[in-house]
């Protein structure tokens, strides 16, 4: 509590006058949460005394140990509150409504629940594999690097002028349904191929065969989509090049 608020009372919020909330001293003292919390306490009109009172204990004493219980309690609800919006807002049927052959809605299918093949699945499986990325050779590799933060990727992205967000981004779940709300139908759907196709390349790299450039998957993407609108029966079979 700020040194000048050590002397303050209860009662140096209150209106004597009208006996009510004092609105502009409440509003100069605190911020704007506090601020609300307070205006919406019932007036007690019973004339007790003006006591300070710890809402973390039963006996309303502030104590460290009850301060970190709170703490620990509010960091819980706050966790659990971001993962159920975030499990609420996501429709899995955004997965298969995508207009694209059947392998790659089932290839996201995968993606969102992070079972594809990459280097931290393997391990976490008992494979002994070296946790480099395949396309960049530069960091570890899971789900996440593969298609969001590995410079290949962005290089992909920029092409397809889909911007990497500013803020954190949690899993491929998030990032689907993020990308599926903000882009372009059409530039979702270029997205969604890019990802397969990179994937598809980080596969010939550890083959060691040869794989294609950024640019180069951009292009495959738009080609590829193009002959779907043309002629899906023809693409149920086809891999990328
Ligand atoms: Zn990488």
């Amino acid at each position: 509590m700020e040194e000048d608020f050590k002397d303050l009372r209860v009662s140096d919020l209150i209106d004597p006058e009208v006996d009510v909330w004092d609105f502009v001293n409440v509003n100069t003292m605190f911020d704007q949460v506090d601020c609300e919390v307070i205006l919406r306490i019932p007036r007690n009109n019973l004339d007790s005394e003006d006591i300070p009172v710890w809402q973390g204990h039963a006996k309303g004493l502030f104590t460290v140990n009850g301060a970190y219980k709170l703490t620990r309690m509010l960091e819980t609800a706050n966790n659990t509150e971001a993962t159920t919006n975030r499990h609420q807002t996501f429709k899995y049927n955004q997965i298969w409504s995508i207009d694209v052959p059947k392998k790659i809605n089932h290839f996201i299918f995968r993606a969102i629940h992070n079972r594809l093949a990459t280097t931290d699945n393997l391990i976490k499986r008992g494979v002994i594999v070296p946790n480099i990325c395949s396309l960049c050779q530069n960091d570890s590799e899971d789900i996440m690097h593969v298609f969001y933060h590995c410079r290949i990727s962005r290089e992909v992205h920029q092409n397809i002028q889909v911007n990497n967000f500013t803020s954190r981004v949690m899993d491929f779940k998030e990032l689907f349904s993020l990308n599926g709300n903000r882009l372009p139908r059409d530039v979702f759907k270029l997205w969604i191929v890019c990802i397969w196709d990179i994937s598809y390349q980080r596969n010939l790299i550890i083959r060691k065969k040869p794989f294609k450039s950024p640019m180069e998957i951009v292009k495959f993407g738009k080609d590829y989509l193009e002959r779907h609108i043309a002629s899906p029966k023809d693409l149920r079979s086809l891999q990328p090049p």
